[in-house]
């Protein structure tokens, strides 16, 4: 047919009337087509159909009926998931490859099928908390036949909708064939619920002619939040629609189900990893295996069978627990490379490990995969693994930047890939630690949709999992207003990353907040450029609370767009607040301190000397003599009692030496007899507050016997305790004084917010930092107390005193300076 006589041929169509130039689904006449399942569909497909015919009928108004075999009344027949009428017409799954699908039309139909799987959950397994403590936890010890804890079937009842009837372990091919011809509508769904979504006013929906497979470039696209079994449908459905799934299987820390069990504490310490002070670590939360213990390796290689055999995983994590200790024991220290970069002290002796149990469980099971993560002080890769063996598969954490637009950190990533890579023939998985899953209180808002989009371009081809967490805000995502853009972009990119990043971005805009697009625009690209500084640098944050108003105020107040930057204001508030704050600058005349940086070669031969012991008299401290002396807190003046204190920076950790003085044959008071308790406040001792480059703030409390309690007060209540600082401490006691010792491990890497404390080495100043060419750190500020409590000449001094109206100790505005220098 050529042009004219198309033009001629829909011209008497017109005419005709009743006939048209392509079948016709809805038109204001109604519902011309039915969708078609099968006598037994997939989850998938059964969702599929009730979702087409949900969001045909929001969009057009119209009901597409939904039957097992075609009537013979309908002009179109939609086909959902594979049955016996979609195959009559050659459509079929074969050949797609998990959550892959086609969709295909003919003369009068179409037809959406994917890969579909129905995932079947292995008893013993929890259909509620209460199931699985009360009835399937016997079960389960029964089966265990040791004090493990299960890794998946005490909460296996997250994983399931049931108003949807879907797992997130099923394979839903069709469910993505159905969303995937509803986008191509016009249909978007950029945040869970009514409001986050673009229905296009469509009268009528003509057939397509369409022919096309799509297949995900990223195998397994795992989101933390929203929960499938979410107390709002509207999350569940997000979840679905945005086509994210997740990998049966242990993948997190395997290890910690073989230690975490009371019982296992007390029955094999030996499994445990020794501290420096020569004791088992059998007690803390995140307590870590001695990776050298013979009982411990046939236990973790039972237990690795069991999830094989019983569970029929396919991949378990032998990954050590979060807080990693490296094990102090004669076998386990030595197995430590202190020479390299503290992010691979520990790479050969964890990666080791896994190797030996990986080669044992290839014996028995040589089609099932073996799982560790680097990260921690093992993220880098082993020095004398050449190649791992080839049922061991790798994760990196933040394996991609997370919220970085700098070259260098991208390239410095890639070249981490790169460089396990070159030690197995798998594809890697990463785990993504966007804001942490603490809720701990973030109130910068996170916008990075060009550095995922890079990222992501970079991974394809070489990683098949995304391993995504991000902050809980009741099984749905924290503040969806602001949340939600990052998860749909690599949503839509985990599909096809070579697609162009602003032009979805555009389209986002212009629907998402219409008058306000451009303005809403400048706001979310300031934020991305600006995070890091976002909350500190005053201009800057002031500037990005201006853009957010100017977009506010473009949009009329009752519109839809209003209602959805209302949810971004909501989450602005801290931000306001902390624009205000900064607004105050820090008083004059604060004290400083300047810490000796050990790795300058004139201390070579004095750094080792280094030993926690709480005795100040080893040259890394006696070598040069500048210290610290702490004042009255109120007056300024000089204290009856004095404290003095040294501080020192070595290989990526800060070293503190405190020596307090006393009387003579009088000892201090003790409040608490061991770390975490609050008791410790009652008697005498030490508070060190200290807010990085990174981080405000953390708080260090040490009495006279070396215990200790941290917390991070940059969190909300309830989270403080939750972070620990990993420090190394000794105290010493005298006749008349008291000394501690302290190693503080610090990390620039926030890939593990409940550890350790996070920032860059301090500088004083920035031209310091552009000198020392060692990145663009910052200086910190830090105060300590020394509190003589439960004394009867009670009495407090600090660094950086506080004044005559103090009130509490808690001022990070009167902070001192630290720096290196
Ligand atoms: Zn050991």
């Amino acid at each position: 047919m050529n042009a004219f006589s198309l033009r001629l041929f829909g011209f008497l169509t017109i005419l005709a009337g009743a006939v048209h130039a392509a079948p016709v689904i809805v038109d204001e006449g109604g519902a011309h087509a039915e969708i078609v399942v099968a006598e037994k569909p997939t989850r998938s497909a059964k969702l599929a159909a009730r979702e087409l015919q949900a969001v045909v009928g929001k969009i057009t108004g119209q009901k597409l009926p939904i039957v097992t075999a075609p009537t013979g009344g309908a002009v179109v027949k939609i086909y959902v998931g594979e049955s016996e009428h979609a195959q009559r017409v050659g459509v079929t799954s074969e050949g797609l490859e998990r959550d892959a699908f086609r969709l295909v039309s003919g003369a009068d139909w179409l037809a959406l099928v994917g890969n579909d799987w129905d995932f079947t959950p292995i008893e013993p397994w929890g259909r509620s908390n209460s199931d699985w403590v009360k009835i399937k936890e016997a079960e389960w010890r029964k089966l265990a036949g040791h004090p493990w804890v299960n890794p998946t079937s005490a909460s296996l009842y997250k994983d399931y909708s049931k108003p949807l009837d879907i797992w997130k372990h099923d394979h839903r091919g069709s469910l993505n064939a159905v969303y995937a011809f509803l986008r191509d509508l016009g249909v978007r769904w950029y945040m869970p619920g009514p409001l986050g979504e673009i229905l296009p006013d469509l009268k009528r929906i003509e057939l397509p002619a369409v022919n096309r497979t799509a297949r995900p470039e990223f195998e397994v696209r795992t989101l933390s939040r929203p929960m499938l079994n979410a107390p709002s449908i509207d999350d569940a459905l997000w979840y679905l629609r945005i086509g994210a799934n997740d990998q049966y299987g242990v993948l997190h820390h395997g290890q910690r189900y073989v230690t975490e069990h009371p019982e296992q504490r007390a029955r094999h310490p030996e499994y445990y990893a020794m501290l420096p002070n020569g004791k088992r670590d059998t007690e803390s939360e995140t307590a870590n295996a001695c990776l050298s213990s013979p009982g411990f390796f046939q236990e973790m290689v039972a237990y690795c069978r069991l999830m094989f055999d019983h569970y029929d995983m396919p991949i378990v994590s032998v990954m050590p627990h979060d807080g990693f200790t490296h094990c102090q024991c004669q076998d386990c220290k030595g197995q430590a490379t202190l020479d390299r970069d503290p992010s691979g002290h520990s790479s050969d002796y964890v990666w080791g490990f896994v190797v030996r149990v990986a080669n044992e469980l290839a014996k028995t099971h040589p089609d099932r995969k073996v799982f560790c993560g680097a990260y921690s002080s093992y993220r880098m890769p082993p020095l004398s693994i050449d190649k791992l063996p080839d049922n061991v598969w790798v994760q990196i954490t933040n394996g991609r930047p997370i919220r970085e637009m700098d070259d260098k950190t991208h390239e410095d990533t890639a070249a981490l890939r790169r460089e396990w890579q070159a030690k197995t023939n798998h594809p890697l998985s990463v785990t993504l630690n966007y804001t942490p899953f603490t809720d701990r209180g973030e109130f910068r808002p996170q916008y990075w949709p060009h550095i995922i989009a890079r990222g992501l371009r970079d991974c394809a081809g070489t990683v098949w999992r995304e391993d995504v967490w991000l902050s809980n805000g009741k099984g749905g995502l924290h503040f969806p207003g602001m949340s939600h853009l990052n998860p749909y972009v690599m949503s839509r990119l985990w599909w096809d990353t070579k697609q162009d990043v602003d032009a979805l971005l555009d389209e986002y805009y212009a629907l998402f907040y219409g008058p306000a697009a451009a303005d809403m625009q400048a706001f979310i690209e300031h934020c991305e450029k600006n995070y890091s500084k976002l909350g500190s640098d005053g201009d800057l944050t002031r500037e990005a609370l201006a853009l957010f108003d100017k977009a506010k105020a473009a949009a009329p107040s009752e519109s839809v767009f209003a209602q959805r930057m209302a949810l971004v204001d909501e989450f602005l508030v801290t931000l306001r607040n902390r624009a205000a704050q900064i607004r105050a600058d820090r008083p004059e005349g604060l004290p400083g301190f300047r810490v000796i940086d050990m790795g300058k070669d004139k201390w070579r031969d004095v750094r080792d000397t280094l030993v926690i012991d709480g005795r100040i008299d080893e040259p890394f401290w006696t070598a040069y003599s500048l210290r610290g002396v702490l004042k009255d807190v109120r007056t300024g003046a000089k204290p009856r009692l004095p404290t003095e204190f040294r501080v020192r920076w070595w290989n990526g950790a800060l070293y503190l030496a405190i020596r307090c003085q006393g009387q003579p044959g009088v000892a201090p008071i003790i409040g608490g007899s061991q770390d975490g308790d609050p008791a410790i406040w009652n008697g005498e001792h030490l508070e060190l507050l200290i807010e990085t480059d990174k981080h405000s703030y953390y708080q260090i409390v040490i009495n006279p016997a070396g215990h200790l309690i941290s917390m991070d007060r940059g969190t909300d209540k309830a989270h403080w305790s939750k972070w620990s600082a990993k420090a190394e401490v000794a105290a010493h006691r005298g006749d008349d004084f008291w000394s501690v010792e302290m190693k503080l491990p610090v990390t620039a890497s926030d890939e593990d917010p409940l550890h350790q404390i996070i920032g860059s080495m301090p500088f004083k100043s920035r031209a310091d930092v552009l000198e020392s060419g060692k990145g663009t750190s910052l200086p910190w500020y830090f105060n300590l107390f020394r509190k003589r409590a439960g004394s009867e000449d009670e009495e407090t001094s600090a660094f950086s005193p506080l004044g005559p109206d103090a009130k509490t100790f808690h001022d990070p505005l009167k902070f001192g300076e630290i720096y290196v220098q």
